[in-house]
């Protein structure tokens, strides 16, 4: 056991910048941080939508969210449109925050559910505020003096370049005392006696030590993988996807403030709106498509003129065993990937980094402190990718042997005891910190079809005319809220345009 001291951060993509912007705000003198990246190498350069705790961390880290918007050519995020999921033609919105209100014991969907079945219920986005918004292209913050009102509740996150993200927060964090050092790290030396990290040795033959290591060095696992052999946990069998190529596209109309995620015959298409562009991916499983028809399927579907040649990527659904391994952290890439199909790999940077402040081993590395950040850096991992496999496996489409497969595999115990509470009476749980919460497994459980057989009984003890209003009321006010909401493209130009 011994003082911490020296953090060595391997990697300067998202996760390391992220890594050293948080280390260096909280940790000022405390701690001195080096980060070692390669031009040479470079980073993903994907990775451009995001879930609302972002906001969370960038409050952290002190960035003003106006300065944020304009310098990542950033825009607002109300949700996810999945097209073609359930079946070809439909079209459902996972959107942030809340759906109407609650009413009694009972969340607004149950009344929904009730009333659906006689016809009177519309659709279910017709109570969010933030689907409703989203459908209409149009944003504002949450306003804080309407706090009960859905204008006081929108719940946003954001669409933005992460390349420019990692060069803000360079310059943050080189203000703030964190040392970069540019340069290949092409050995790692590890103690004999405990198989502890000592130190990297760079190319040039310079030779770093440090007490922690944070390796954000990408796919490779540079440390916590090549050097430390700590294992992989692959998750293929229920997350087929295992390839994407990515394109860059100009601005495309409309500039919206959602994402939007079409399924495709083996994978699916992302569409992301940028101030000065629009991505464009395709998510892919290469067991089902070869590459070059995945890239023919992709630039037939391009929304926008193309800006650069489509860019392949490789990757295994999956974490490592032990993200956290005696003196190494992984985040980002190194500790794991989940498709992005929900935007949660930049949080699961953020939730890892502030997991990883909350049990500091400051006075060493005792064991205790590691095991409970595995455990909880697990069960988030899998309640995200239970929630993923969700759309793959709860749909009605057979068209294609990538959708059969889907349909037909087997899932974890874990999604599936969520399905079948589901399915019986619309309920739904969230257990412990987990991260979606259960307005977000309600609209993904409806829109890929797994329907009720019965909401819950005690919507019968109010009687269906004050349903009727109580919904009615909702929608109304919700309507009128959107109508409200300045379009997105104009909310976004004020901020750019501001002095
Ligand atoms: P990288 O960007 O790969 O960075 C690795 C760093 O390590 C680089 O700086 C590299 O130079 C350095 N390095 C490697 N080896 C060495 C060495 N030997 N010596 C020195 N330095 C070295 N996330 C989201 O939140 N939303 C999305 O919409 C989203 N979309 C994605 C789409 C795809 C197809 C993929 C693959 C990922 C997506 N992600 C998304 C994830 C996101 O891109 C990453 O989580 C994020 O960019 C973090 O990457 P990273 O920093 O871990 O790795």
């Amino acid at each position: 056991m011994r003082q911490l001291k020296r953090i060595l951060i391997v990697g300067g993509g998202s996760a390391g910048w992220m890594t050293a912007a948080l280390f260096s705000k909280l940790f000022r003198g405390r701690y001195d941080i080096t980060l070692v990246e390669s031009d040479a190498i470079g980073t993903i350069g994907v990775g451009e939508a995001t879930i609302p705790a972002i906001r969370k961390f960038n409050e952290l880290i002190g960035l003003d969210e106006n300065d944020f918007i304009r310098r990542t050519q950033g825009s607002f995020k109300l949700g996810i449109q999945f097209v073609d999921w359930l079946r070809k033609g439909d079209r459902y919105m996972h959107a942030f925050g809340v759906i109407g209100r609650d009413l009694g014991w009972l969340r607004c969907h149950q009344y929904w559910l009730k009333m659906r079945e006689s016809g009177g219920a519309g659709d279910l986005g017709a109570y969010s505020i933030n689907a409703a918004a989203a459908l209409e292209n149009r944003f504002m913050r949450p306003d804080p003096k309407m706090r009960s009102s859905p204008l006081g509740q929108i719940t946003y996150a954001f669409q933005f370049d992460a390349g420019l993200y990692a060069r803000y927060l360079r310059q943050m964090s080189e203000a703030a005392g964190v040392v970069r050092r540019e340069g290949k790290v092409c050995a790692v030396q590890l103690r004999a006696e405990d198989g502890f990290v000592e130190s990297v040795t760079l190319e040039d033959g310079e030779v770093i030590a440090a007490d922690l290591f944070v390796d954000c060095s990408g796919f490779r696992g540079l440390i916590i993988e090549e050097a430390m052999k700590t294992g992989y946990e692959a998750w293929t069998q229920w997350l087929p996807c295992d390839r994407a190529i990515a394109v860059p596209c100009a601005r495309t109309e409309p500039f919206t403030p959602y994402t939007r995620a079409t399924a495709r015959d083996a994978g699916w298409q992302w569409r992301i709106p940028l101030q000065h562009r629009t991505g464009n991916g395709h998510v892919f499983s290469s067991r089902h498509m070869d590459e070059a028809e995945a890239e023919r399927v992709l630039l037939a579907n391009l929304d926008g003129a193309q800006l650069a040649e489509p860019k392949r990527i490789r990757f295994v659904t999956g974490k490592r065993r032990r993200i956290w391994n005696r003196n190494c952290v992984a985040v980002g890439l190194a500790a794991g990937f989940l498709e992005p199909l929900e935007s949660t790999s930049l949080h699961l940077i953020q939730s890892s980094l502030i997991r990883l402040v909350r049990l500091m081993p400051d006075a060493g590395f005792d064991p205790a402190n590691i095991d409970e950040f595995n455990r909880q850096t697990d069960f988030e991992y899998e309640r995200v990718r239970d929630f993923i496999i969700l759309h793959y496996k709860a749909t009605e489409r057979d068209d294609t042997p990538f959708w059969r497969h889907c349909r037909d595999m087997p899932v974890p115990d874990t999604l599936q005891r969520k399905i079948d509470l589901f399915r019986a009476n619309g309920r739904v749980f969230r257990e412990d910190d987990e991260l979606f919460t259960e307005e977000s497994w309600i609209q993904v459980f409806l829109g890929q079809g797994i329907t009720p057989r019965h909401p819950d009984p005690l919507v019968d003890v109010t009687d269906e005319a004050a349903i009727d209003r109580y919904l009615g009321d909702i929608r109304s006010v919700v309507g009128k809220c959107v109508a409200r909401m300045p379009p997105h493209p104009d909310y976004v130009a004020r901020i750019v345009q501001a002095p």
